[in-house]
């Protein structure tokens, strides 16, 4: 096969964008008809997983195939060694172009550069939403204009000038619709004569759940800040659950407005594909680095091992082999799109690569010994802002078994006290909206030892090791 006859990949990946807000999984909340074009003409999955839901972690991870106990990059004030192997790397080496444009959130200067890519253009940390700047090969240079237009302008720009007789990897990364939520002028008034449903867990009342998640500061109504993450003031006179729900009105409508931005953008590359006659030898994948919640359990924000959370939204389309309007349920993790686009690209996944390769399941065979179970690690301890412990857990078909233990253990951006390690198991099928923590029931007493084994293999096999368990 000659390299001309590879695909070609667009990897588009926005920031915090939940998959319960795009109308393809279902969402009671917005519409996304340019993310659901490529659902509609390739797969979705229903049951995509982050190893640790939070940004630059995640970011690492996808890079790297691997878990942030290897790629080095634990925590969100961690910055990435550029010297490791990632799949941008290896897509050179046959012969691919390869950009990166938007956010990279690995640090900068240095190690931390972008590395692997032709051509970079990235927005310095988490970015500007307005008159953004770019730091473009190591140049800085501000733009005027709104973020998620921009990055699409340049990703078309490059996509222009790029040699049409070799293939492309191109990874166009949102910054939105991250916190704090700043709309374009055009959507700015979106939502403006609707109220918003609220989630069925809005009023969770944490009855039976850890203290983990009692002193996690991620609540709507008492940890936002107010004038930079809302902009204006609850009217007076408000009753406390009145004020929650104005709280929920005024984030969710910015974020979805934010949205919408994204999901337009995405239309302009699919339409530039099209008619660029390259949309039927183009990989176009959407996700984004991990979930959130969107007033869930009454939060904002992510880390926990809560489905919103762990759950990353990802849609794939590629006509020569993907069939259109596939939906799986096969468990796909973060660290597998590097395995992915490296089989698609006739590449031999490196062993050290922890992920596995989608294109079975993509090819609509999922392989008799594909995962049942998926390990997951957040190693945050108490930072400043979310106050959420440090936990490791596992997720199976049916059950999810979380063990906070609760410490820093030196990592980054942690606070280093130490609190009660706590357990949390969660029966998925009974409990899909992950109310109560069965962990202490007798019926779950078979089940439990079980998972602590299936749990402790899983770590081990990713090379990860166990903190000391209590309880
Ligand atoms: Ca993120």
């Amino acid at each position: 096969m000659s390299s001309s006859k590879k695909p070609n990949i667009l990897f588009i990946m926005s920031d915090d964008h939940a998959s319960h807000a795009m109308s393809c999984y279902g969402s009671r909340i917005n519409e996304t008809p340019n993310i659901d074009r490529i659902a509609n003409e390739g797969m979705r999955f229903d049951n995509c997983f982050c190893t640790n839901s939070i940004c630059s972690p995640s970011r690492a991870a996808i890079l790297t195939g691997k878990y942030n106990h290897l790629n080095g990059v634990k925590s969100i004030n961690d910055h990435f060694d550029g010297r490791q192997m990632t799949y941008p790397k290896l897509l050179q080496q046959v012969d691919y172009q390869t950009a990166i444009i938007g956010k990279w959130h690995l640090g900068h200067g240095g190690l931390a550069d972008p590395t692997g890519f032709d051509f970079w253009s990235v927005v310095p940390g988490q970015g500007d939403y307005h008159d953004p700047t770019f730091i473009e090969m190591g140049e800085y240079k501000q733009y005027p204009g709104y973020v998620t237009d921009l990055t699409a302008d340049f990703c078309i720009d490059w996509l222009n000038t790029r040699d049409k007789e070799r293939p492309f990897m191109l990874m166009c990364h949102h910054k939105a619709p991250h916190r704090p939520w700043h709309p374009s002028a055009k959507y700015a008034n979106l939502y403006d004569d609707i109220d918003i449903p609220e989630p069925d867990t809005f009023n969770d009342d944490y009855a039976t759940k850890p203290q983990a998640v009692h002193e996690a500061k991620m609540r709507i109504d008492r940890d936002m800040n107010v004038l930079v993450d809302l902009k204006a003031l609850p009217p007076a006179g408000l009753t406390p659950q009145e004020e929650k729900s104005w709280m929920y009105q005024r984030y969710i409508k910015d974020y979805l407005r934010c949205v919408a931005s994204i999901d337009e953008n995405v239309g302009r590359l699919l339409d530039y594909l099209e008619e660029a006659g390259i949309a039927d030898n183009t990989i176009v994948v959407y996700t984004s680095d991990q979930g959130f919640f969107l007033g869930d359990h009454g939060w904002y924000d992510k880390r926990f091992m809560y489905e919103e959370s762990l759950r990353m939204p990802f849609v794939i389309k590629y006509p020569k082999e993907i069939a259109a309007g596939s939906v799986t349920e096969a468990m796909a993790l973060n660290i597998d799109f590097t395995a992915t686009f490296l089989d698609y690209a006739g590449v031999e996944i490196p062993s050290d690569m922890q992920g596995r390769s989608l294109r079975s399941v993509l090819n609509g065979n999922v392989p008799e010994d594909w995962r049942t179970s998926m390990y997951y690690r957040y190693w945050m301890h108490l930072d400043q802002f979310h106050n959420v412990y440090s936990h490791y857990g596992i997720r199976t078909e049916r059950y999810k078994l979380i063990y906070y233990y609760a410490e820093a253990l030196g990592t980054s951006g942690s606070f280093d006290e130490y609190r009660e390690p706590e357990w949390e198991l969660i029966d998925l099928e009974r409990d899909p909206r992950e109310l109560v923590n069965v962990y202490g029931d007798p019926a779950y007493a078979e089940v439990i030892p079980a998972l602590k084994t299936e749990m402790r293999q899983l770590q081990l096999a990713v090379l990860d090791e166990p903190v000391e368990e209590v309880g």
